[in-house]
């Protein structure tokens, strides 16, 4: 089983901001900004690239409900989900990053020519 969905069934423990019977919201561990919450379906799903369009359609709410909770709805917050390996993707259970509370860096994300490709 994988390290999220034992966080899903509580074996492993996980400060949670908010949960229903699709979805829980939970601190990072090791935060990137001043807020940092991972949001993951309680089901397992591997990345963005095998989630059904009713999930995305789902897990919106709750992430606009989670972005309120926290009273960033106002002051603006990013959503970032890493695939793969590209994407820097280190837990195989898809999540969104919703990082807030301070204002965000936004920089070259690698050190290849960003006009190389196309
Ligand atoms: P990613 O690199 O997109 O796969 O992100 C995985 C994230 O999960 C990283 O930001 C980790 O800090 C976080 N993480 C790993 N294990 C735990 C855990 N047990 N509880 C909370 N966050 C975790
Ligand atoms: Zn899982």
């Amino acid at each position: 089983m994988c390290i999220f969905c034992k966080i899903v069934n509580k074996e492993i423990p996980s400060n949670i901001i908010l949960e229903n019977e699709e979805f829980l919201a939970f601190h990072d561990i090791n935060p990137k900004a001043p807020v940092h919450i991972l949001v993951i379906p309680k089901i397992h799903v591997d990345s963005f690239n095998e989630v059904s369009p009713q999930t995305m359609n789902d897990i919106t709410k709750f992430m606009q409900d989670v972005a309120k909770e926290l009273k960033l709805d106002k002051s603006g917050y990013r959503i970032i989900t890493n695939i793969g390996e590209d994407g820097g993707q280190e837990v195989k259970h898809l999540h969104f990053h919703l990082l807030g509370g301070a204002k965000l860096a936004w920089t070259h994300l690698s050190d290849a020519d960003p006009k190389g490709m196309f």
